[in-house]
This record gives C-alpha cells, sequence and structure tokens, in this order.
C-alpha cells in the first residue's frame, strides 16, 4: 500500500496555497467542514451588505428611480458580461436570468427552429433529470420531434444523424463528477449538422470553460453551486454570437421586446442576447450574485483548476484504504471538482458525517458526494473529513436509528 499524506504535510500544502486568502471572503460557521458547495455554495462575506443595501437603499428609498438609476434594468446584461470570462465568451453572449432549467428550454427550443427538418434531441440517459424532463417537454411541443436518450456519452456517434438537431450534454457529471471533452463532442455534433448545448452547471466555477473556443453554440448552467450566487440566485444562459440574429425563443416575453416600454401589442425581439429575456429580473437574486462575482473577478482561474485537482486527488488518496468504491475518475483531465463513493449505506454515512460537522450530500441509490471549493477549502479540513469519514466507517456509528430518517433534501 502506498504512504498516505500526513496532516503535517497537508498544512505545508496550506502554506504554499495561493488562494488562501479567499477563505476570508467567506462566512462559515465554526466547526464545519464544508463538502457541498457543488450542491449550494457557501455565503460570501459581502454578500449581506450588498442585498441590504438593494433592499433599504436602492428599493426602500429610491424606490421606483432605481430600474434607471441603479441600473436594475442592465442588471441581467451586466452580471451576463461579468460572468462571461468564467466560461469563456467574449462580451454580449451570456445573460443572467430564471433557472437552469426554464433556460434550457429556451435554448433547446430555439436550436429546434434553427434546424427546421431535424427532429431528435439527444441527452443522455443518467443527465440531470429536470434537464430530460425539459427535453421532453420542448419535443412534445413541436410537431414530430422527439428526444432520444443515449446510455452514455460515449454511444454520441453511434446515433448521430441526419434528424438530430440538438445534442444537450452535461460537462461535468452531477453524480459521478466525470469530466466530458467539451472541444471534442462539440466538433462531432457539428460536424453531423445539430446544435450543441452544454449545462454547466457543475463546472462553472470549478474549471476554466471556454465556450467561445470551443465553439459551443448554446450554453446554461446555474450560479448557487460553485459560483456561490446564494440559494436559488438567478441562472445564465449563453447563444453564441452567430446564432443571436436567426435565433427565437418561445417565452418572448415583454424585457426580450425591442422597445418594452412602448407597449406595442406585437412581439419584436431586441437585437442581440437580450431577446432570451422574459421578464423582470428577480433583483434579490441578482444583487447576491453580483457580491460573489466580486470574488470570482478576482480569482485565476487556472489556480483554482490547479487547486480542485490538488484536493479532490488528496482525498481520493486518503479515502482508498477505506476500500470504498471511488466512481470518480482518477484521471485528470476527466475529472470535475467533486468525488463520489459507492457505499450501500451511503445515506446513513453522509447523515453521520454531517452530524461530525462535516457536511456533504447523497445521491440515491448509493452515491456519497464531496464537492472541493478551492477558494474557501484547505488542505487540512480535506484531511480531516477523510479522517472523519475513517471513524464513522470503523465505529459503525451511522447504523444509529436516527441516520437513516429521510428529509425531502437529500
Ligand atoms: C443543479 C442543476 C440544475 C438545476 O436546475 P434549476 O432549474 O436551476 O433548478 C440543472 N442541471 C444540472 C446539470 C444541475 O446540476
Amino acid at each position: 500500500m502506498t504512504r498516505t499524506r500526513t496532516r503535517e504535510e497537508c498544512a505545508a500544502l496550506d502554506a504554499a496555497d495561493p488562494l488562501a486568502g479567499f477563505r476570508a471572503e467567506f462566512s462559515l460557521p465554526e466547526g464545519v467542514i464544508y463538502l457541498d458547495g457543488n450542491s449550494l455554495g457557501a455565503l460570501p462575506a459581502r454578500t449581506p451588505e450588498r442585498v441590504r443595501e438593494l433592499v433599504e437603499v436602492e428599493w426602500g428609498r429610491q424606490l421606483i428611480r432605481s430600474w434607471n438609476e441603479a441600473g436594475w434594468f442592465e442588471l441581467p446584461r451586466t452580471l451576463g458580461g461579468r460572468l462571461a470570462p468564467l466560461v469563456g465568451a467574449a462580451p454580449g453572449q451570456v445573460v443572467v436570468c430564471d433557472t437552469t432549467s426554464v433556460n434550457l428550454f429556451k435554448v433547446l427550443a430555439a436550436a429546434l427552429r434553427l434546424r427546421p427538418g431535424r427532429r431528435t434531441v439527444l441527452a443522455e440517459e443518467a443527465a440531470f433529470p429536470t434537464d430530460l424532463y425539459i427535453a421532453e417537454g420542448v419535443t412534445g411541443l413541436a410537431a414530430g420531434a422527439r428526444s432520444v436518450l443515449l446510455p452514455s456519452a460515449a454511444d454520441l456517434d453511434r446515433v448521430l444523424d441526419q434528424d438530430v438537431a440538438a445534442v444537450v450534454l452535461s460537462h461535468v457529471d452531477y453524480r459521478t463528477g466525470e469530466l466530458l471533452d467539451m472541444a471534442g463532442i462539440t466538433r462531432r455534433v457539428q460536424q453531423a449538422g445539430a446544435l450543441m448545448i452544454w449545462d454547466v452547471c457543475h463546472s462553472v466555477g470549478a474549471l476554466p470553460i471556454e465556450l467561445d473556443a470551443c465553439g459551443v453554440d448554446f450554453a446554461v448552467g446555474c450560479t448557487y453551486k460553485y459560483l456561490n450566487g446564494g440559494p436559488g440566485s438567478p441562472a445564465f444562459l449563453y447563444v453564441a454570437e452567430r446564432h443571436q440574429a436567426a435565433a427565437e425563443q418561445p417565452l418572448s416575453g415583454w424585457f426580450g421586446h425591442a422597445r418594452p416600454f412602448a407597449f406595442e401589442p406585437g412581439y419584436e425581439p431586441v437585437a442581440g442576447i437580450g431577446r432570451f429575456l422574459t421578464s423582470s429580473p428577480s433583483l434579490l437574486g441578482q444583487a447576491a450574485l453580483g457580491a460573489s462575482l466580486d470574488v470570482w473577478e478576482k480569482a485565476d482561474l487556472q489556480a483554482v483548476r490547479a487547486k480542485s485537482l490538488a484536493l479532490t486527488g488528496l482525498f481520493i488518496e486518503l479515502v482508498e484504504p477505506l476500500g470504498l468504491e471511488v466512481v470518480t475518475p482518477r484521471q485528470v483531465d476527466r475529472r470535475g471538482s467533486q468525488v463520489a463513493l459507492r457505499h450501500p449505506d451511503g445515506y446513513p454515512v453522509v447523515q453521520a458525517l454531517i452530524e461530525r460537522g462535516v457536511i456533504g450530500d447523497f445521491r440515491a441509490p448509493d452515491l456519497m458526494r464531496f464537492g472541493f471549493t478551492p477558494l474557501y477549502l484547505s488542505y487540512q479540513e480535506v484531511w480531516d473529513a477523510a479522517r472523519h469519514l475513517a471513524e464513522v466507517l470503523e465505529s459503525g456509528e451511522w447504523r444509529a436509528e436516527r441516520f437513516s430518517r429521510r428529509g425531502a433534501v437529500t
């Protein structure tokens, strides 16, 4: 058996960590090792003040004047422009609005309209189910359209034919943490004449993404995971500039109109990415996201990726001797920023860890998921978390009856 690193060695890694200073940007409770930032990111220390300012000053005192004077009307585009570097997008292609599911509905419907005569949407069976439900919903509205599930992204080449209008895939798998080859898959899909839609919920803020360089057509993602926008914070969408003039999305609300305040009876989409807007932005969520982007603007994504791989690699090294199946790929170019471990009693084991202050989560039927967020996690915390997992398994404390009661959210 190879020797695993000691806590002292982890302390040395922390002392040399170029991102260590970011920890002070977050409010985390004492005694908690937070390994669920891939599900709900931690609270940036500056967020409460920004939200309070919006509520008390912009809303409370400035009232309706804030639509112009505080930049409320432009905020979905402003935040989209600030988020764009995190997904490798030149300006004017990202907008912050709605939720991932709603945004997928919009871009998938737009993609089908851009490929008349083709009627198939391909998605992966193991995808985050909301993406599949939305694909069913969109194809159900288009005459003759259908969604087809791939057993895995590896089956793509076998199924890509003249009838495929669009392919929807997750960049990083929410369960296994597997990272797909965005450039190669996008190329193959486009060579078959179809459009490529990436869901980047589990990669944005976890690793550098190159939507422009990969020639991606559309993308959607959420902001409450690695981006730390807060619970239910607005999602975003990306539409490559070359598609914007022809792209028509079906939720044609007034915020996407060329002249929303002319109150005309007919719909005419505004030029540019703004045509993918539908309604009034939820400004409290947008304000919170703005505060978290202040932090992201200071972070170097290459350093984030390097530390992410170091943290996940350390955790895998430390838990391997426990005899659990590591479901996440060990190859660094195939791994996102989480580690999934298989255990038939994963649910109570995770609950026992949470009682010890180590917060991960569980995905049915048997995966324990641990997310690694380089901006606020230390190497010593990873070491401690692995130690707690070893103790929970060795002591059998997870067998206590209280750990098997399930809440609505796992
Ligand atoms: C988290 C997540 C979503 C969330 O969808 P919402 O509509 O924003 O609730 C969608 N897709 C993937 C892959 C996710 O990981």
